[in-house]
């Protein structure tokens, strides 16, 4: 299969990295508004690939050269710096979108491609590149709290001293500041936490709660503290949704696509099936009511953010 990458700063490498390493494509193409940074690091990368799959790797300098990929993946734009939230993105980043979009349409199979887009703001980024590409809202996939819910999952992976593998518990809403975690269905193994908790003799009180919930949120901003910006967490994000679309692997993904039409259109994550084709099924998990009233804030603020781009 081949994959275009467009946007090959810190994240874009990594997840040219991580997409290789799948060997799950034949070929890669990497685009990038700064020429020479995508051809070192198509030249890096080619020779990472001599030690594992044989795959074409290229940088080109025209969008026509993506002709033939069935996912491109968006993730050019200005990356947060110290201190800065992601919606601070918001306008340098729509114009991101708006210069790529109508590009790689113009140079896609709409009837096949699906577009994964990782520039934050992530939401609404989503939104703006399905308004522009026109295609099926279930084509246009934010990897959304996928790596919101990772970190979730690691954090409770050490608290509770079980496998990620055996944890099943989402962060949904924005993939930003006004995520949410749903604890009311959150389980492990099977088990539902609080009886996990109870039968394990661990404690998880509301305040561990918290501030789980304040670590999740604020990954980003320590781990940008720390060394500039974040790239391998969201580029191993990226490869395993690869893996389940191009596997039609119909896994449980907390990703983020529109739903609704119009003055009502609104993308945010949610757990969402996807397979071969994309997004194939939207789930509502059992929440509290001030776990609904959480996700609906955290929605308001998205569409607010893309309403404040007209
Ligand atoms: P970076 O500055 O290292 O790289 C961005 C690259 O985009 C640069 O190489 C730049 O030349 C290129 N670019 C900018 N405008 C372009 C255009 N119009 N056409 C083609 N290329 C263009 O930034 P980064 O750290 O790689 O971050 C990239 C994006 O990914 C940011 O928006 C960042 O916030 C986002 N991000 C998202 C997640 C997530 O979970 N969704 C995680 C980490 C980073």
């Amino acid at each position: 299969m081949k994959i275009s990458i467009i946007g090959i700063g810190s994240v874009g490498s990594a997840v040219a990295t991580a997409v290789a390493n799948t060997g799950l494509a034949h070929e890669i193409v990497l685009f990038d508004r700064n020429g020479v940074r995508a051809r070192a690091a198509a030249e890096d990368l080619g020779h990472a690939a001599a030690f594992s799959y044989d795959i074409k790797i290229t940088a080109v300098n025209t969008y026509r050269a993506i002709r033939g990929s069935e996912i491109v993946i968006i993730a050019a734009g200005a990356n947060q710096k110290p201190g800065q939230t992601r919606t601070d993105l918001l306008h340098a980043n729509a114009d991101v979108i708006s210069d790529i979009v109508p590009r790689v349409m113009a140079n896609v199979d709409s009837k096949n491609v699906k577009l994964v887009i990782v520039t934050n703001p992530l939401d609404v980024m989503v939104m703006l590149a399905q308004k522009i590409s026109k295609l099926p809202p279930a084509r246009v996939i934010g990897t959304g709290t996928m790596l919101d819910s990772a970190r979730l999952r690691t954090i409770l992976s050490r608290q509770l001293s079980v496998s990620t593998q055996s944890i099943n518990a989402y962060v949904l809403g924005e993939h930003g500041d006004s995520s949410m975690i749903v604890w009311s269905s959150a389980c492990v193994g099977g088990i539902d936490l609080n009886s996990f908790c109870r039968q394990t003799k661990i404690s998880l009180p509301q305040t561990t709660r918290n501030t789980i919930e304040h670590r999740v949120q604020n990954a980003a901003y320590e781990i940008i503290r720390g060394r500039g910006a974040t790239w391998d967490g969201i580029a191993a994000a990226v490869a395993d949704l690869l893996r389940c679309i191009i596997n039609d692997e119909r896994r449980i993904l907390t990703v983020s696509t529109v739903a609704g039409s119009g003055a009502s259109a609104l993308a945010m994550s949610l757990p969402r099936i996807v397979g071969r084709g994309g997004v194939i099924t939207t789930l509502m998990p059992r929440m509290t009511s001030t776990e609904s009233a959480a996700l609906r804030r955290s929605g308001k603020i998205i569409r607010k953010n893309y309403d404040s781009l007209k």
